[in-house]
């Protein structure tokens, strides 16, 4: 009763005695030997639904499927750091608007953007709740009423529903398309200016890649189109990869360091891909163009709550400390070297040589970096390849996920694969007992 409630609690014993009624009227139920037998069954069923009923919906998985950016998996695992000062603010109150030098009201966007200029760059920033957010206001703000030109190569489908013109058409912006799919120069966009050119938006197509006979300026480029002409030039950077790493598979990710220090008016990108942090849309840029954004009505319904700010600002000072590598679970990840998952995979796959129920083996295959991030590349790992000695790789699949907590992992080729790329260390101990303890259903 304490624990559910008077509600649930009779809800669900009325439920599970109809139940029994029913059964017993009908000849279906198990025999009952007695009352106090009645009573007991009655009580473990409604304790179950209870259970099951008070469990959230939304819980922590342990991530196998070697996808590191995983947007359905809640992308960025926080760093401790980031994690403990987000739940040091959860319970209590902060100065979120609250100026504590003078007592007063204070500004809640000033959170994040002394690291985020350190880290960037830029001499301002602002953040909102994620980066179709932060496209959404940016375009607002800049060019409502006023046509955008954009390259047709960057018209591009992010995924879930947002489609760059639909954004753009959201924002009051007019889209004003230029080039072709694969080919865009300079002289395409120099052509499109008018009086009514409000910006230059520039797009990283960050979830596919066109190969061949492609072409697009540089941002540099357009850099040097936008002021001769004295207009903004906005970029769409997706990802937040801070500046260019050795990771082979990001070679080709463009980097906000590279774009500020090109000279952009404005990019932006999310807090939670590979910056590694939480959901965020982080725009970064010169102050007369973030101005406007900062003071924009639709602001106030975009803005974040303190605790992205206290995720956000601890994961940044890590980056800002130059331990992102050590410290963030998805830069750590990245890096994360071959032979170093192959130990940890070795390791597993012995624990579970005995096992009744599967086969364990390490073999090699790849991880990807997901999120929409670096498009067809891919990161050399070692998997733990399980074999079920009975019933199907499927079915295995399914009972992973049954478990608690769940392990989500990905079959192939009549195997269920564990990559430990995206297992975060401090897990590895309880995927091991949770394998090695499953018995025959
Ligand atoms: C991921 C992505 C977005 C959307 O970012 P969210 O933080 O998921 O809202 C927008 N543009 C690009 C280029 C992206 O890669």
């Amino acid at each position: 009763m304490r624990t559910y409630g008077a509600e649930a609690t009779l809800s669900v014993l009325r439920a599970v005695t109809d139940r029994l009624r029913d059964g017993l009227l009908a000849g279906t139920a198990e025999d009952v030997q007695s009352r106090e037998d009645a009573a007991r069954r009655l009580e473990a069923a409604a304790r179950d639904q209870l259970a099951e009923r008070f469990t959230p919906s939304l819980r922590s998985v342990i991530n196998a499927t070697g996808v590191i950016v995983h947007t359905n998996l809640g992308r960025a695992p926080l760093a401790a750091p980031a994690a403990m000062h987000a739940a040091d603010l959860a319970g209590a109150y902060g100065n979120l608007e609250f100026d504590l030098e003078h007592g007063g009201r204070g500004a809640r966007s000033i959170h994040a953007e002394e690291v985020l200029r350190l880290v960037t760059g830029a001499p301002a920033a602002v953040v909102v709740n994620n980066n179709a957010a932060a496209v959404m206001l940016l375009l607002a703000a800049l060019a409502n009423g006023r046509e955008v030109i954009v390259s047709r190569g960057e018209l591009v489908e992010i995924g879930g529903g947002f489609r760059v013109p639909d954004v753009m058409r959201q924002s009051g912006a007019v889209v004003r398309e230029v080039g072709t799919t694969n080919k865009t120069r300079a002289a395409d966009y120099a052509a499109a200016i008018s009086d009514r050119t409000g910006l230059i938006l520039r797009i990283h197509p960050s979830n596919f890649r066109i190969e061949g006979f492609t072409e697009r300026p540089t941002v540099e480029e357009l850099v040097g189109l936008g002021r001769r002409f004295d207009i903004p030039v906005a970029e769409d950077l997706g990802s937040g990869l801070i500046e260019p790493t050795t990771v082979p598979a990001l070679s080709d990710e463009p980097t906000v360091r590279g774009s500020v220090s090109a000279g952009v008016d404005v990019c932006c990108f999310s807090g939670d891909k590979l910056l590694g942090g939480p959901q965020a849309g982080i725009l970064v840029g010169s102050p007369s163009a973030l101005d406007p954004i900062r003071t924009h009505p639709l602001m106030r319904a975009l803005r974040v709550d303190k605790l992205t700010y206290a995720a956000l600002e601890a994961t940044l000072l890590e980056h800002a400390r130059g331990r992102a590598q050590d410290t963030i679970p998805v830069v750590r990840m990245l890096h994360a070297d071959v032979d170093e998952i192959g130990t940890r995979a070795s390791a597993l796959a012995s624990r579970l040589a005995d096992h009744d129920l599967l086969r364990a083996e390490v073999v090699d295959g790849m991880s990807t970096v997901g999120g929409g991030s670096a498009p067809g590349s891919a990161l050399p790992t070692r998997l733990v390849r399980l074999t079920p000695t009975t019933g199907s790789s499927t079915e295995l699949e399914q009972r992973l996920r049954s478990l608690s907590p769940p392990v989500v992992a990905r079959v192939e080729q009549d195997a269920v694969l564990l990559d430990l790329r995206t297992v975060l260390p401090e897990q590895n101990e309880q995927l091991a007992t949770l394998l090695g303890d499953l018995t025959p259903r």
